[in-house]
């Protein structure tokens, strides 16, 4: 069977890793023309690592990522430690580590293992246009007029999701009132205590910062609350005065971090949601990832929920005779989980940007999510 995938993200690599591994062939269609290092870090929960050893990446991962022996949370103020968390033995918990990594480190090893596994299926600058059901398969039409087949496509192409709004509900993503700052920062330039993993909030605001990248980088992720946000894309350039005017409140550790990102560069974007989507899947096209449900960052398992979808996708598939009762299975099997997931993110968000106290880290703690097993648990739900 042939299978399309549209989109080159996380979701869609982990997709055509999984599929090729399970004898699928496949082909992932990207709409950029080249993938560039977008500069950010990326945690894995151990749900999310558990997939990615099943592909075979976790030895080449475990080269450059960093799994911080405790976060501490604080007042945003004074730095006071509010509570500390001591980095479980996760491997012994679940079988799988937690991992904290430059995304590029991540995308760059799933593009390079495919390359392996399928060479030629990864196509840059093919921009999906149009998507026609034609019984036992689909054709698919791109931005330069050209024409595939599949037997069946996985739309993967992110939270602005186009195949979403075509063929599931037009409604665009709507701004969730959070706008967010990222930069990385060398740890050369920062003085060794701050070689940390933090989280500092209150006043409507958080910064998390952690190191990546076996502690070359730091990563930071700064957010804040607005009435309203028109731009698009995670890119956006920031001011790194008005960046910093905005967090001056903020304790001398954190301020000290976030003054010095590589080159002098922040970038912004606002945080966006979507309502939460019955039907994934129509005849032989199907929705996954941020283009199925658009998730939160305060839980840190947007990208872990896709790679659980690739896998449990691949094993619907492998399970069932058709792609729409694999679809269904899909469905049944990951709609619960994902719609606890993101409403549990709405919640984590309201807290982690409230009062700097004990009782806004209580409930709904990530660990939650760890103990899910896409890889071998039950399908069906
Ligand atoms: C601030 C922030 C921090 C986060 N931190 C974490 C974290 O720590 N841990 C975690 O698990 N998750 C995290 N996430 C969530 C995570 O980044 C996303 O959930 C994940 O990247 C979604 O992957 P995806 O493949 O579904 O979509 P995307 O990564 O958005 O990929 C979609 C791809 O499709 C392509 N595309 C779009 N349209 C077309 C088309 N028509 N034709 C062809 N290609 C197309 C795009 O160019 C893009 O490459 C975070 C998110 C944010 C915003």
């Amino acid at each position: 069977m042939k299978i399309a995938i549209v989109g080159g993200g996380i979701g869609g690599l982990a997709t055509a890793l999984a599929m090729t591994q399970a004898g699928f062939t496949v082909m992932v269609y990207e709409r950029s023309a080249q993938l560039v290092d977008q500069g950010a870090g990326i945690t894995l929960a151990p749900n999310a690592t558990r997939v990615l050893y099943h592909l075979g990446l976790g030895p080449g991962l475990e080269e450059t990522s960093v799994t911080p022996p405790m976060t501490e949370y604080r007042h945003y103020r004074t730095g006071a430690v509010i509570m500390r968390m001591m980095t479980k033995d996760f491997r012994a918990l679940y079988g799988a580590p937690y991992m904290r990594l430059h995304r590029w480190d991540l995308q760059h090893a799933m593009i390079t293992r495919l390359a392996e596994v399928a060479p030629g299926a990864f196509r840059l600058g093919s921009g999906v246009e149009r998507l026609e059901s034609r019984g036992d398969h689909v054709q698919l039409r791109f931005a330069d007029g050209r024409v595939e087949i599949a037997d069946a496509v996985v739309a993967a192409d992110g939270i602005r999701s186009s195949i979403r709004e075509t063929l599931f509900n037009p409604a665009p993503p709507v701004f969730a009132g959070f706008v967010a700052w990222r930069g990385l920062v060398d740890t050369a330039d920062l003085p060794r205590h701050l070689h940390e993993s933090a989280v500092a909030f209150g006043h409507g605001r958080h910064i998390n910062r952690y190191l990546v990248r076996s502690g070359e980088l730091l990563n930071f992720i700064a957010v804040a609350h607005r009435d309203k946000w028109e731009a698009e894309g995670w890119t956006i350039p920031a001011p790194l005065d008005e960046f910093l005017e905005e967090f001056a409140s903020f304790d001398e550790g954190t301020r000290t971090v976030i003054s010095r990102p590589v080159l002098g560069q922040v970038f912004k974007w606002g945080l966006f949601g979507r309502p939460w989507l019955e039907q994934w899947s129509s005849g032989r096209v199907v929705l996954l990832g941020d283009a199925a449900h658009p998730m939160l960052p305060f839980l840190g398992q947007g990208a872990a929920n896709a790679l659980e979808d690739a896998m449990i996708l691949t094993r619907c598939l492998t399970s069932e005779s058709t792609p729409e009762r694999a679809f269904a299975l899909y469905q049944k099997t990951r709609g619960p989980r994902v719609r606890s997931a993101t409403e549990q993110a709405v919640r984590r968000g309201d807290r982690y940007l409230g009062e700097p106290n004990e009782d806004s880290l209580k409930g709904d703690e990530p660990g939650a999510q760890y103990a899910y097993d896409a890889v071998s648990g039950p399908l069906g739900g």
